[in-house]
């Protein structure tokens, strides 16, 4: 048994020797178990199949339930349960675990227990990238603003001609562009531009990025964080390995993020909403508020630093096509604008959206409420809001916050407050969806809930 313990050990060194080339050659034939097949468990599979891994995937969810999954992965891979994986991991070679899968589950645990390294999805992409010399690899985080901070510093990018890659937590994942087979399709570029999330910045172990950005840090997932400071010890984890000439873009208006990145071996960039307001005519619809002025400062810094024109940076923010329901304009009808920003499922998210814009609003918000009081909802609204229009399951919490306060119209469902709204809106005002509330009480989820106000909308502009 200590022969075994020690053949295998011996080839784990061999197979994860930090150099890419050595890992070119040492996955073939390994033990690499994937714990959780979601959208980065099947591009992580799939590469690992690419370079001749022996894969086993380990998932909550039965073989009924992965049968078209698993067959689109081809022959020879295994399933096992969670309760098998407890044992099954210590032969592992290679543990590569999805951000959905917390480092405290006690597979992961046993398998570090014997030395297996553990990886997320980014980790085992960058192993697979082209060599550094002939890349540049950014990664950005923060608590809100990730996915339009990431698309936006794509946009710059391409604007000047680079071949660029945008994904990461937002839409593709890294693994789908590494390795030599994605390269041989083609699928090589000159910028990756990661969004990296806390639990995906968790499982990076050896990942230098050439420009990392953290954006702000407010509470949030701390129902898998212990503390705020856990939390904020995650997102420090983007910075790591970086070297001296590599850069840190980090908001000086955020206290937290800058006491983060104090001591960081990156060069750390700054950027300022308040005092650098006047750096970029930012006068694109999908960037409305002050929010996406700080999102648009990162991007831009970020693209300054890696050399892209002002004329390019100028050309991206103008063409920046924006993301669904952020802020999301449907349409302009009789003069009115319709706005989808169902992506605010929380008070924060809804205060965010009524803040940019000054006036003439006629805003529908409820949903399932997440406990917050609607308060600060309140002194916000005025002087900015005509009406509020209700819908979902917490409205009669926010009717009670705003009554005497403002118009208040109780509308039950979607198709009620658009109907409602388009029978008070006069020309000139915007109607704003920012529910302020999670949408499972009537719908999938938050992107179910915005298409169907844009097919409402559109319905009535016919
Ligand atoms: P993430 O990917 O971090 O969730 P998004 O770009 O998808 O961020 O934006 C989600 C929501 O976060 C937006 O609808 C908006 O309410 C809010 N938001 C976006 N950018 C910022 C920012 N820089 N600061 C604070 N809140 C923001």
């Amino acid at each position: 048994a200590f022969l075994d313990y020690f053949n295998l050990m011996q080839r784990r060194r061999a197979a994860f020797a930090q150099s890419s080339l050595t890992m070119q050659d040492s996955l073939k034939n390994s033990r690499a178990f994937v714990y959780g097949l979601g959208a980065s468990g099947m591009a992580s599979v799939r590469l690992l199949i690419g370079q001749g891994a022996q894969v086993s995937i380990i998932d909550q969810r039965g073989r009924s339930e992965l049968t078209t999954v698993l067959d689109s992965l081809g022959n020879g891979i295994e399933l096992i349960t969670e309760a098998d994986a407890l044992g099954r991991v210590k032969q592992a070679d290679l543990l590569v675990v999805s951000p959905g899968v917390p480092l405290s589950n006690p597979a992961i645990q046993n398998a570090r227990a014997v030395g297996v390294p553990i990886w997320g999805e980014v980790e085992l992409a960058y192993r697979f990238l082209p060599p550094s010399d002939q890349r540049i690899l950014i990664g950005i985080t923060g608590t809100n603003g990730k996915s339009t901070t990431t698309a936006l510093t794509g946009e710059l990018f391409r604007q000047s001609g680079k071949k660029t890659f945008v994904g990461g937590n937002l839409g593709r994942p890294l693994s789908e562009v590494a390795g030599a087979q994605a390269q041989a399709e083609g699928k090589s570029y000159e910028v990756y531009i990661v969004e990296l999330s806390s639990y995906q910045l968790e499982g990076m172990v050896s990942v230098r990025l050439n420009v990392a950005a953290l954006l702000n840090l407010t509470p949030d997932h701390l129902d898998r964080y212990p503390s705020i400071e856990a939390y904020g010890e995650a997102k420090k984890r983007i910075f790591n390995n970086q070297r001296n000439s590599d850069f840190a873009v980090v908001n000086a208006e955020d206290g937290r993020v800058m006491s983060l990145s104090q001591g960081i071996a990156a060069a750390v960039h700054t950027f300022s909403k308040s005092t650098q307001s006047d750096r970029l005519s930012v006068s694109n619809p999908a960037l409305r508020g002050p929010h996406n002025l700080e999102n648009a400062l990162a991007a831009a810094t970020i693209a300054q630093l890696c050399g892209v024109d002002d004329a390019s940076i100028q050309r991206g923010l103008a063409t920046y096509p924006g993301l669904p329901h952020r802020l999301e304009s449907v349409g302009i009808f009789r003069d009115i604008e319709w706005i989808n920003d169902s992506k605010a499922t929380n008070v924060d998210s809804a205060l965010t959206a009524l803040r940019s814009f000054s006036k003439n609003v006629w805003w529908m918000a409820g949903g399932k409420g997440k406990g917050a009081s609607y308060a600060p909802l309140v002194a916000a609204a005025e002087g900015r809001v005509k009406g509020v229009l209700t819908l979902g399951q917490d409205a009669p919490a926010i009717e009670a916050a705003f009554r005497g306060k403002l118009p208040v119209y109780a509308c039950s469902t979607l198709r009620g407050a658009v109907d409602k709204a388009s029978q008070v809106a006069q020309p000139g005002d915007v109607v704003l969806l920012s529910p302020a509330c999670a949408s499972f009480d009537q719908f999938q989820n938050f992107e179910d809930r915005g298409d169907q106000f844009k097919r409402l909308v559109t319905g009535l502009a016919r």
